[in-house]
């Protein structure tokens, strides 16, 4: 599942071929993509506006029209979008969604196997740009930062474990299970570990870990996993993968210090770690 690195590698590309281009035409071939409005509505709100911005906050992309309204896309489990230029175009693939044709010949499709990525255009947005269906999200930590303070407030009492506190959107926007099993790994820290054992300097370790965490997998263009789903809009896959320390690593040697990685289950979700070296 895209999480932050992943959707803002989608979001530079995005700015750099949606920015200035008008929408000439929108075909939404998947019901389920566009839910929260029916498909003719999303379609009138969007043809004949000018993208003015690409956006993002937690793993959803906010697109800016020149009306002040925003398109907001969420990848979820699968979506995958994909930026076509040229004049030979490929086949439509199966499970695609939604195709937006623009003014300068390109064309933007949206491809979703599982169908669980979401399209619609909000009119009420905050003064920060954020659309109120999105309002409950918490810190992005790339577009705010990460305070330690912040954390330490909501982790303090709490019994929920790390990988629990470290994935609820509405405390930190973005990281996912692959980015919280790093970021745990990073800070030396065990992700079963409850929110409220954490000490102060365990808290500062942890918001520094997510700051470093999130900034390296950027510069790696995300991480592509072993079903190859995840793609940037020119169809390339990310490489921090290969940098994982914990994730998808059972039974492997820990870098740090020679024990095997373990997964683990943490009530109804699997966290990776290294026993060895994380307390
Ligand atoms: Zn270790």
């Amino acid at each position: 599942m895209p999480e932050l690195p992943e959707v803002e590698t989608v979001r530079r590309g995005l700015e750099g071929v949606v920015v200035g281009r008008r929408i000439v035409e929108v075909k939404v071939l998947g019901r389920r993509t566009v839910r929260r409005q029916a498909p003719a509505d999303l379609t009138t709100r969007l043809v004949g506006r000018t993208f003015t911005a690409a956006g993002r906050r937690g793993k959803f992309l906010l697109l800016s029209l020149d009306d002040d309204a925003v398109l907001v896309v969420h990848l979820r489990m699968s979506g995958q979008l994909l930026h076509l230029s040229g004049t030979q175009r490929p086949p439509i693939a199966a499970h695609t969604h939604v195709m937006v044709g623009l003014g300068d010949g390109t064309e933007l499709r949206f491809v979703d196997p599982r169908t669980f990525g979401e399209w619609f255009v909000s009119s009420d947005v905050d003064s920060r740009g954020v659309p109120s269906e999105l309002a409950h999200l918490g810190r992005d930590p790339l577009l705010e930062g990460l305070p330690t303070a912040y954390l330490v407030a909501h982790f303090a009492g709490r019994r929920v474990r790390l990988k629990g506190l470290l994935t609820d959107q509405r405390i930190v926007a973005g990281i996912g299970s692959i980015y919280a099993d790093e970021i745990c790994f990073r800070a030396k820290l065990r992700p079963d570990r409850s929110g409220g054992s954490l000490n102060a300097g365990e808290v500062a370790s942890l918001a520094k870990s997510a700051r470093a965490v999130l900034r390296e997998a950027v510069a790696s263009r995300g991480s592509s996993l072993r079903d190859l789903r995840y793609r940037d809009l020119a169809g390339d896959l990310g490489s921090y993968q290969e940098r994982h320390a914990v994730y998808d690593r059972a039974g492997e040697l820990c870098r740090r210090c020679g024990s095997r990685v373990v997964r683990l289950k943490i009530g109804a979700r699997s966290a990776y770690l290294c026993e060895g070296c994380q307390l």
